[in-house]
C-alpha cells in the first residue's frame, strides 16, 4: 500500500491576519484564472473551495473576513464544532471526508455539501436524516482514480450503480464526481487519475445525463490544483496554499 501521507507544503507560510488570507487567495485566484485560460475554458467555472482542516477558529475568523464563505472540512467532528462555534458568520461548511453512518445526523444538520458518498448505505443514512431535519443537500460521488487501498472512494466501475439508486433519495442533489489523486510530484502519475474521473463523467453525461447533475469534477488541492484544472475540475479543494502548512500529520485523514 503506498503511503497515505498527503504531500507537505513547507513553502506555505501560515496565514494569520486578514490580509495574509486576502494575500494567499489572491494569488491561488491568480493561478485558477490563469489555469483556466491556459486551457481554453472560463476562470468562473472553476470553484474554489477553501480547506480549513486543522486550523483553528480564531484564523478562520479572519479567512471568512477575507472572503471565504463556504469552507470544506475533512472530519465530521471538527466540522460541526467549527460549525457551532462560528454560527453567526456567513459561512456555509463543505465536509470532503469519508462519513461513516453514525455520523450521518451529524452531516444532516449543518452542512451543505457532501463531497465523499462513496457507498448506498451513507446515502440511505445520510437521506434519512435529511428528510427528518426537512433539509436538503449537494453531494459528489467519491471515486477512487489512483488504485490505492489508501484511498476512499467507489472502484470506478461501480460508480454507475450508485448513481443509478440516488434518485431514490431526494434529499440528495447529485453534483457529480469527486476525486483524489495519487499523492506524487511526477506528473505523468497524478495527471491519469484527473483523466479518469473526467472520462468517467463524460461517459455517464452521455449515456444517462439525468444521473450526475451538473457532472460537475471536484479533483485538486494544493500541489495538483492547476493540473485539474487543464484536466476539468470544476471545484478545487484548497487547503494548505490558503491557510499555510499543516502540521498535523496528514495520515489521520487517510485510512492507512
Ligand atoms: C485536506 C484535503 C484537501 C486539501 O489539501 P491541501 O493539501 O491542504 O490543499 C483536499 N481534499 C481533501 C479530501 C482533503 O482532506
Amino acid at each position: 500500500m503506498t503511503d497515505p501521507a498527503a504531500p507537505s507544503h513547507p513553502e506555505f507560510r501560515t496565514a494569520v491576519e486578514v490580509a495574509d488570507f486576502r494575500r494567499n487567495i489572491d494569488a491561488v485566484q491568480a493561478k485558477i484564472d490563469a489555469a483556466a485560460r491556459k486551457a481554453g475554458r472560463d476562470p468562473a467555472d472553476v470553484r474554489l473551495l477553501p480547506v480549513s482542516k486543522t486550523v483553528p477558529e480564531e484564523r478562520i475568523v479572519n479567512a471568512i473576513a477575507a472572503g471565504c464563505h463556504q469552507l470544506g472540512e475533512n472530519k465530521v467532528q471538527e466540522a460541526k464544532r467549527k460549525h457551532g462555534n462560528l454560527a453567526d458568520l456567513d459561512v456555509s461548511w463543505s465536509v470532503i471526508g469519508h462519513l461513516q453512518t453514525n455520523k450521518a445526523k451529524d452531516v444532516a444538520a449543518f452542512a451543505d455539501e457532501f463531497q465523499a458518498l462513496d457507498s448506498l448505505r451513507v446515502a440511505e443514512a445520510l437521506d434519512r436524516r435529511l428528510q427528518a431535519a426537512g433539509r436538503s443537500i449537494d453531494v459528489y460521488v467519491q471515486v477512487n482514480t489512483s488504485d490505492e487501498d489508501s484511498k476512499y472512494g467507489l472502484d470506478p466501475s461501480g460508480v454507475r450503480d450508485l448513481l443509478t439508486q440516488l434518485p431514490n433519495y431526494s434529499a440528495l442533489r447529485v453534483r457529480g464526481l469527486m476525486t483524489l489523486a495519487l499523492f506524487s510530484d511526477d506528473v505523468d502519475r497524478v495527471r491519469p487519475c484527473f483523466q479518469l474521473l473526467r472520462s468517467l463523467r463524460d461517459q455517464i453525461r452521455e449515456e444517462t445525463p439525468d444521473l450526475i447533475g451538473d457532472g460537475g469534477l471536484s479533483m485538486g488541492m494544493s500541489g495538483d490544483y492547476e493540473l485539474a484544472i487543464e484536466e476539468g475540475s470544476t471545484c478545487v479543494r484548497v487547503g494548505q496554499a490558503i491557510f499555510g502548512a499543516r502540521a498535523t500529520p496528514d495520515s489521520m485523514y487517510w485510512p492507512g
